[in-house]
């Protein structure tokens, strides 16, 4: 009788709950974009264009205050961007090495772009998304506390770098925040900073650190909501328009428009991958 009993226990153990499971059928599905385009008009719309999906909630008057058409490229240009993500015999891409100093750092030609972000806010998660399509890619995730935090150099073939800073937090010593300072500061080729933001919290008072940091030295940089899946529409919307008026009245280098993203679903990565190709001058 033990055994039967047993069994039952394994097998409840790794089944995926029912609450979970649309997200594993997600998660293996939409990792390329001729998979979406696949999906009825609206689910498309709202995996593809997030911040759309939450506009529609809003009254007409109020529309405005969401900027989603500043980035508004066609499906055609997504499709497009995607290729510079996908792995090829002819499109290498790889993780490249790691550095603790600038000086450290490879000497690249290509554009870079750096992701940052509090611990937890979900950059490794962001960074394994956008390189769904290279799956031979490994993002190197260090966070035991006390092991020295790098900054990850991922080469996309010849189109560009992209840079894993070290997430920030009450941890973070103060060697780490020169590194980063020294890197946002001096580092020629950065095209654009991604500023990761959890949408479930927002804005918090380590993120205002970095916010700063960009604005102080007149960085252009993007502000990417992450977890989206995690919210209830309604909490979504709220921090959103929050964030947005933020990003309005008190900053000057923020690209105006926002990306809400999830990982697990897979909501606003094709478009953010469209971004990235873009602003690195690889989508003509
Ligand atoms: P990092 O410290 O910024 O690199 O954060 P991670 O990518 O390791 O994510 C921190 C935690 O948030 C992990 O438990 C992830 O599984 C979770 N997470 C990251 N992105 C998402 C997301 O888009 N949706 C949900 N629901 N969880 C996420």
């Amino acid at each position: 009788m033990a055994i039967p009993r047993l069994r039952h226990a394994v097998r409840t153990l790794f089944e995926v709950p029912a609450a979970l499971r649309p997200l594993s059928r997600a998660c293996s599905t939409f990792h390329a974009f001729t998979d979406v385009l696949r999906l009825p008009k609206r689910q498309m719309t709202k995996l593809v264009f997030p911040l759309r999906e939450l506009e529609r909630q809003l009254t007409p008057d109020s529309r405005l205050d969401l900027h989603v058409k500043i980035f508004d490229p066609s499906l055609e240009d997504i499709s497009k961007a995607e290729a510079v993500f996908t792995a090829t015999s002819r499109n290498r891409i790889s993780y490249l090495s790691s550095a603790v100093r600038l000086d450290h750092a490879p000497d690249l030609p290509s554009p870079e772009v750096c992701f940052i972000g509090r611990s937890n806010v979900g950059k490794s998660s962001l960074i394994k998304a956008l390189f769904s399509l290279a799956p031979e890619v490994e993002v190197r995730v260090s966070k035991k506390p006390g092991h020295t935090k790098k900054m990850n150099f991922f080469k996309v073939g010849k189109y560009f770098t992209l840079v894993d800073m070290p997430g920030y937090g009450y941890r973070a010593p103060e060697d780490f925040v020169d590194m980063v300072e020294t890197y946002l500061k001096e580092r020629r080729n950065l095209m654009r900073t991604f500023l990761l933001v959890d949408s479930v919290v927002g804005i918090q008072k380590t993120d205002s650190i970095a916010i700063e940091m960009c604005e102080e030295f007149a960085l252009p940089y993007v502000m990417v909501l992450t977890k989206i899946d995690k919210s209830s529409k309604g909490h979504l919307l709220k921090q959103v328009l929050q964030i947005q008026k933020f990003v309005d009245r008190e900053t000057q280098g923020c690209f105006p428009q926002l990306f809400p993203v999830s990982s697990v679903t897979y909501s606003g990565i094709h478009l953010l991958r469209c971004f990235i190709a873009n602003i690195t001058g690889n989508l003509d």
